[in-house]
């Protein structure tokens, strides 16, 4: 018996066609004493729509309301998806969050997963059906319900799998798996066979968009293999786990991300003493926008103020501009600057401790595309740098091409 957790994502999902090459792909897949269980995320791009209807009638931030309209788009697909199931003689049952056992905690539209109690899964498997739970949603202590963040569904999908200790989590997706930079700008991109958890939470976390990186953390605790690979094609794709023997291991760097959704703001004229930025960011910390890079500025004409800028994602940004106007009422802080066009280009790869010049080549492929760095920022394993958004896609391509397309003259 082999238990899998399979998730499904909304390109898969996107119409009843696709559903119905979905459920033949995994009853044909199935062996007799398989266990299934599927996560689905919204069909296509129902989320994106719910959101700009929710925006095209008021200027509302994320809340309980804006939860409740959000979660309906994966209640669409469980209960179609389980018609299918049906309608190809196979028994399978829809469950939402709450009836997966799903318990969340923290602020509506990043909610985290708490606990998982899988029992009435369980109790669905034992009858022979496959079960069909919805992605990115739990419920509160309250009883409300919660979402987990955009691409929140693999985080469903890889908890799910932890809790109810699977074999594996197969990630379905529109590509074959992990790849070097996204193939549709670099179409001499190369399919990572195998990455680590670590590395993959890395690319993850910096925009690589094939994975929620609290999924890759939730898979790293629980220490769950996931496989992510294509839903229209049979090929093995790529396995993330705790160790590889990995045949890009000869790479340096494993891997190219981007976010595109990145804004600048800079708080000029703030007071160049201690505890300033403690209060900024603490109040930007209780009002839950995560901030990304820091850089507080040197000053050398005028010591008593400096400018501090950072950068968070758009997502959070009129949450941000109501927690630094008010701040700017109480007087802390004086004029601010948003900037909203921009993007943040990252490479990722444990070669890179102890080998030098790796910044270096990167920052020498962004200067002959001709790409400003407007802030870096590095951690053990990465290195990354602010650009311009119309330029990302230059940005991609040269740095890609300097690390995987000229390899052979590097190594
Ligand atoms: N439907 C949600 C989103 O678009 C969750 C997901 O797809 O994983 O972000
Ligand atoms: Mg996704």
């Amino acid at each position: 018996m082999t238990l899998y957790v399979k998730k499904f994502g909304g390109s898969s999902v996107a119409t009843p066609e696709k559903m119905k090459f979905i459920a033949q792909r995994v009853i044909r897949d199935k062996k007799e004493n398989d266990k299934i269980v599927i996560v689905v995320s919204a069909m296509g791009d129902s989320t994106d729509n719910l959101l700009s209807l929710a925006k095209s009638a008021y200027s509302v931030s994320h809340g309980r309301e804006m939860d409740m309209l959000l979660s309906t788009g994966e209640q669409v697909s469980i209960s179609l998806l389980a018609m299918t199931f049906k309608s190809l003689g196979v028994e399978a049952i829809s469950l939402t969050g709450e009836q997966a056992g799903i318990s969340c905690t923290g602020t509506h539209g990043k909610a985290l997963i708490k606990e998982i109690n899988p029992s009435r899964i369980f109790q669905e498997l034992e009858l022979g059906k496959i079960v069909i739970v919805a992605g990115f949603q739990g419920i509160m202590d309250n009883g409300d319900i919660a979402t987990l963040g955009r691409g929140g569904s693999d985080a469903t999908a890889v908890a799910l799998a932890g809790a109810m200790k699977a074999d594996i989590c197969e990630i379905f997706t529109d590509v074959n798996g992990v790849y070097s930079a996204d193939p549709r700008w670099c179409p001499k991109a190369i399919k990572m066979e195998e990455i680590t958890n670590i590395e993959m939470l890395e690319m993850a976390r910096l925009g690589a968009g094939v994975m929620q990186p609290r999924s890759v953390e939730i898979g790293l605790h629980y220490h769950i293999p996931i496989h992510v690979r294509s839903t229209f094609s049979d090929e093995k794709g790529t396995i993330i786990q705790e160790n590889c023997t990995m045949e890009g291991n000869h790479y340096v760097i494993k891997g190219v991300a981007q976010d595109t959704h990145a804004v600048r703001i800079s708080v000029l004229n703030v007071k160049n003493v201690p505890g300033v930025a403690h209060k900024l960011f603490q109040t930007l910390a209780n009002d839950h926008i995560d901030v990304d890079m820091i850089v507080q500025s040197v000053q050398t004409s005028d010591d008593s103020l400096t400018d501090m800028v950072f950068t968070i994602s758009d997502t959070d940004l009129s949450d941000a501009r109501q927690t630094l106007s008010k701040l700017q009422e109480d007087g802390l802080i004086d004029k601010v600057i948003y900037d909203e066009n921009m993007a943040k280009v990252s490479i990722v790869g444990a070669g890179m401790l102890g080998t030098p010049g790796i910044a270096a080549r990167m920052f020498g492929a962004l200067s002959k595309a001709q790409v400003n760095i407007l802030i870096v920022s590095t951690s053990e394993i990465s290195v990354s740098c602010l650009i311009n958004r119309d330029k990302v896609e230059a940005a991609v391509q040269a740095i890609h091409e300097e690390f995987f397309e000229e390899t052979q003259l590097h190594m």
